[in-house]
């Protein structure tokens, strides 16, 4: 174990000397950078793959949902492994909505009788398949309870542009019960869109084209989903507003004010379930109707038709609704120096089954920072910042764990909070990066010290020349660009509620891309899979806790810290072009569609023998003036620029003032209205989706005003957002003056 850490120590200073030596630490003068840097590379020797197994195993030993006995005793067991290393940790709990299913039943009853098994079958050799006791059955979380029976129509993925084209086809699923795929968006907008449509029950399923057979070899044979897997998960309206939904925007402690169920606007409007695709394939294989449009086609060996029937299903929904208990381990390293300043660390540790991958390998890498830091503070290190770290409960459901603790303690993180950290399933390959374009450079920096464990690269050079092989279109600018670009977060994981309702800068990280995976919420993501299929050998794992820990800790004891404006305003610039061209792109779609309305094109070219409506003609959307988030951007990229120099040339004495306006930095981004229709989210840069769920929809308030044809709502939303940045500008030309004005 130590041996192995050794080597890691060695490598890494062996590359550093090979090089004009270290590169600067942002931040850090030269004298602090030397030090940190000592401590940073005793803290990398430390985390072992070792015990990363040995936590994955135990974690991962019995199914442990919220309300569980052995999701409890999984956070009372981390909870010693923090005391035992001696960390100042507790447990805090909340009462939230988790409903469990009573009843489930999917039956076709026309033209053939067929009963759904709606049931994962244990794998001989996986030892813990077989615990169907404790295992909680195949369902969606906050489905309506509901008994319907109804014609059955196929929507491919369920997103509205699926509905636009079954009206092409002049098929209405207004009174029937839909079947579509797992994929393409988040689960919870599929029933969403289609309650929306008039479909009185949705079922969800997993095509082997996406996660099964066509990718690859089944389980046990190889990594992805067999027949009879079925992905769990919930469809609480996130996008709304994310955690418990009976306490939007408080903590639900034992004595918050709920609402009813009926008041509840993120629970399912329609009975659904999930299906594996042994039990789909007698329903598709039933439908008649039109032939599946070609990319609506999955991989089973049958001929998709779209319905609607003569198919027809009785689907039976019922869910126990009862408060369950979640158990948030929240350990403290307090500040040295400033103590009045956290750095939050987060991963849950509650899954659907026994999630070995999902959430297991996340929250052992965190405990292994956790050991590392216990071990530094033996050796006389300190954190200037308070850490905190956190092993949420309840994430599955829609992030209840995190955000009920992120709303009960608001009024601090919004004072204290200089940044949150999150991981979540780890695996092996490359470095995916994603976050608060303000740490852009700073983790980059973070990932040019972290050694991969299968190239012996650095991650960073990993991920620049996977990027250059991925896209050629963005080769020249990877090649060039100092640093690599990192993704916008949506909704996927638990920095929802830091980023996104307080406004604290946040980074989302983890390992992946290497393997192939079809067991995700399923009872087959358990260890044997996972050492079977994934990191095998936990050296990904090791990368993760090296690459996160010095993250914490570089943060944690900077002199000034190392935010950064200039990465923010080129991701600015590219997301006001990219709504230019969508505005741009939309006219000219509409004027061609309208022009061959006109001329007759849709006539000539629909059969006649077939239904075919052809689209109406519609409004050519207007121009929209970008002029104000224009000039917006371009004076917060000429601040963020004088901040740059001055920083540079900074001293790093008496910069506290400074940091307290970096803190509040993200904060600025906020608006305490929030976004159009949904008041929880203040950001307004980032957000997830209506749509789209987990994934991001940048300038959200302008991107989905123009994505849903508000042009008026579009130049409002335009004016709204350029008084935020000129809001942000404002406090990096008095940061910047400030750093100028400091001692040298
Ligand atoms: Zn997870």
């Amino acid at each position: 174990m130590r041996r192995l850490g050794q080597v890691v120590f060695l490598g890494l200073t062996a590359f550093l000397l090979r090089g004009e030596g270290p590169a600067p630490l942002r931040g850090y003068s030269a004298e602090a950078a030397r030090i940190q840097r000592e401590w940073e590379a005793k803290f990398r020797a430390i985390p072992s793959p070792e015990n990363l197994r040995a936590y994955v195993q135990r974690l991962s030993a019995r199914p442990h949902h919220v309300g569980s006995p052995y999701d409890k005793d999984n956070a009372q067991w981390i909870l010693s492994k923090f005391q035992e290393w001696g960390l100042e940790a507790r447990i805090e709990t909340f009462e939230v909505l988790f409903p469990t299913p009573k009843e489930r039943l999917v039956e076709l009853v026309e033209p053939v009788r067929f009963v759904a098994r709606l049931q994962e079958p244990a794998v001989a050799g996986d030892p813990t398949s077989n615990q169907q006791s404790e295992q909680l059955p195949t369902y969606n979380a906050f489905s309506a309870d509901g008994d319907v029976t109804a014609l059955l129509v196929y929507v491919n993925y369920g997103m509205p542009e699926d509905y636009e084209q079954l009206e092409r086809l002049g098929i209405s699923v207004k009174g029937a019960i839909v079947i579509a795929r797992y994929g393409a968006s988040w689960r919870g907008i599929k029933p969403k869109v289609a309650a929306e449509q008039g479909a009185v029950g949705c079922l969800i399923y997993s095509d082997p084209r996406d996660d099964g057979y066509f990718q690859g070899d089944v389980f046990p044979q190889g990594p992805y989903r067999p027949r009879d897997g079925v992905q769990r998960g919930s469809l609480l309206d996130m996008p709304l507003y994310p955690g418990d939904p009976l306490t939007p925007g408080v903590g639900a402690t034992p004595g918050a004010k709920r609402l009813s169920l009926q008041e509840a606007k993120t629970i399912a409007r329609i009975p659904v379930l999930p299906l594996s695709y042994g039990d789909a394939q007698p329903l598709l294989a039933a439908l008649k109707g039109p032939v599946a449009p070609v990319n609506w086609r999955g991989a089973l060996p049958i001929t998709y038709h779209v319905g609607p029937g003569p198919a027809k299903v009785h689907l039976k929904v019922k869910s126990n609704w009862d408060l369950k208990t979640a158990y948030d381990v929240i350990a403290r390293i307090p500040g040295a120096t400033y103590p009045d300043e956290w750095i939050v660390r987060g991963n849950h540790h509650d899954a659907w089954v026994n999630g070995a991958d999902d959430p297991s390998t996340g929250v052992s890498a965190l405990m292994e920072e956790a050991r590392g830091f216990s071990e530094l503070l033996k050796q006389g290190w300190r954190p200037k910042r308070t850490l905190i770290y956190c092993a949420w409960d309840a994430e599955e459901p829609a992030l209840l764990g995190s955000t009920e603790w992120a709303e009960a303690h608001a009024g601090e993180l919004r004072r204290h909070a200089v940044a949150y950290i999150n991981t979540d399933s780890n695996g092996r390959g490359f470095l995916m990066l994603q976050g608060s374009h303000t740490l852009e450079k700073f983790i980059n920096g973070v990932a040019r010290d972290i050694e991969d464990p299968e190239t012996k690269m650095t991650v960073w050079k990993r991920s620049q020349l996977a990027r250059i092989a991925a896209a050629p279109q963005d080769r020249q600018e990877v090649r060039q660009r100092p640093d690599l670009r990192i993704g916008a977060l949506g909704c996927g994981s638990d920095y929802s509620a830091f980023v996104d309702h307080l406004g604290i800068a946040s980074l989302n990280l983890g390992f992946g891309g290497e393997d192939g995976s079809g067991i995700y919420h399923s009872i087959y993501d358990d260890f044997y899979w996972y050492t079977h299929f994934a990191d095998t050998d936990f050296r990904y794992g090791r990368a993760l806790a090296q690459t996160v820990g010095t993250a914490v800790m570089r943060l944690a004891n900077a002199e000034l810290l190392p935010f950064d404006f200039t990465s923010f305003a080129d991701t600015l610039r590219r997301y006001v072009g990219e709504l230019q061209k969508l505005v741009n792109d939309k006219r000219a779609e509409v004027q061609e569609r309208n022009r061959q309305i006109e001329e007759g094109v849709f006539k000539a070219t629909g059969d006649p023998k077939k239904t075919f409506v052809p689209p109406a003609v519609e409004p050519v959307p207007p121009h929209l003036n970008f002029a104000p988030l224009e000039n917006a951007v371009d004076a917060l990229a000429r601040s963020a620029e004088r901040y740059e120099q001055a920083a540079a040339r900074a001293s790093f004495q008496s910069v506290e003032s400074v940091n307290q306006k970096l803190i509040q930095s993200e904060r600025r981004l906020t608006d305490p209205a929030g976004l159009p229709g949904r008041p929880w989210f203040k950001h307004q840069i980032y957000a997830p989706g209506i749509y789209t769920g987990y994934s991001a929809k940048t300038i959200p308030g302008v991107r989905e005003a123009i994505e849903q044809k508000q042009w008026q709502e579009a130049e409002t939303q335009i004016v709204r957002v350029s008084k935020i940045l000129a809001d942000e500008t404002a406090l990096v030309e008095s940061a910047a003056a400030e750093l100028e004005k400091a001692p040298r």
